[in-house]
């Protein structure tokens, strides 16, 4: 939950901004959280707020609810407009395949106790908009990886199993990626199949969870959604460096800071490397 916000928060300066950079400053006057940490934190209240009963049938209900809630007192903040109008109108699914089925799905991999979990959960919390197989997809290989990520598992046998999932990905390379990436009027980046395998080469080609937060955002486009995607997976596998974690935080509302915090009550512990 903590990389996806960092990750947003940092990406959210170049968003669509034809920029292709690398050595940058993280935290700048023109960052902010968007969407992304919004609905990260909205489902990850819901997983906070009803403790253990994630089970129960209504559940599902209960996500939409405090989604909707959370999107209805942030109007202001960058909207994709079908999913602005899920909250504001009718919330219901749309067969979305837009990643942001994968940006905000990442408390599933902290909460999970078995892959199965992972499963169940990452489609439960998707579902309700983004429908779609592949929105369905690529929450489930966000949240899997950041499951995997979170017990300790290598990074080669992450890199298998993400395999499972996006067979392209035996073939991409951070740098082969940002030859056709970037700004594209079809929309193709910002889907889950055309984005969350991007994400995951740059987790799995990097070193550090800064440097992975760097190559999400160094491929241009929509920096702020591959920051969140790539940093939720980097969050469990290196952890996250307290000063940016400070840094990040104060960006948020003292309302969105407080379930930041009381969302780790309920997060299962990550394996130290
Ligand atoms: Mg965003």
């Amino acid at each position: 939950m903590l990389g996806a916000i960092v990750g947003d928060i940092v990406g959210s300066q170049f968003e669509w901004k034809e920029k292709q950079i690398y050595d940058f400053p993280l935290f700048t006057g023109a960052c902010h959280y968007t969407d992304d940490s919004l609905m990260t934190l909205a489902i990850g209240e819901a997983f906070m707020l009803r403790r253990g009963r994630w089970r129960e049938d209504d559940f599902q209900a209960f996500v939409i609810e405090r989604m909707v809630k959370m999107g209805r007192e942030h109007q202001a903040s960058s909207w994709g407009e079908r999913f602005y109008q899920w909250f504001m109108k009718s919330p219901v699914p749309y067969n979305s395949c837009g990643n942001g089925a994968a940006m905000r799905v990442s408390s599933v991999g902290w909460v999970s106790e078995s892959e199965e979990d992972v499963r169940y959960f990452s489609k439960l919390v998707t579902e309700v908009s983004h429908n779609h197989p592949e929105g369905i997809k690529g929450a489930e290989s966000v949240a899997m990886a950041i499951y995997l990520a979170r017990i300790g598992t290598p990074m080669e046998e992450i890199r298998q199993r993400m395999i499972e999932y996006y067979p392209e990905i035996l073939s991409m390379r951070v740098k082969s990626i940002k030859r056709e990436y970037g700004i594209d009027q079809g929309g193709r980046f910002i889907t889950c199949q055309g984005s969350v395998p991007q994400a995951i080469v740059c987790f799995l080609e990097s070193h550090s969870f800064e440097d992975a937060v760097r190559l999400a955002i160094s491929l241009g486009g929509d920096t702020d959604t591959q920051g969140a995607i790539t940093g939720s997976i980097a969050e469990a596998y290196y952890g996250v460096p307290y000063d940016i974690e400070d840094q990040a935080i104060s960006y948020l509302t003292p309302k969105l800071e407080s379930i930041y915090y009381a969302f780790s009550t309920v997060k299962q512990p990550r394996k130290k490397r």
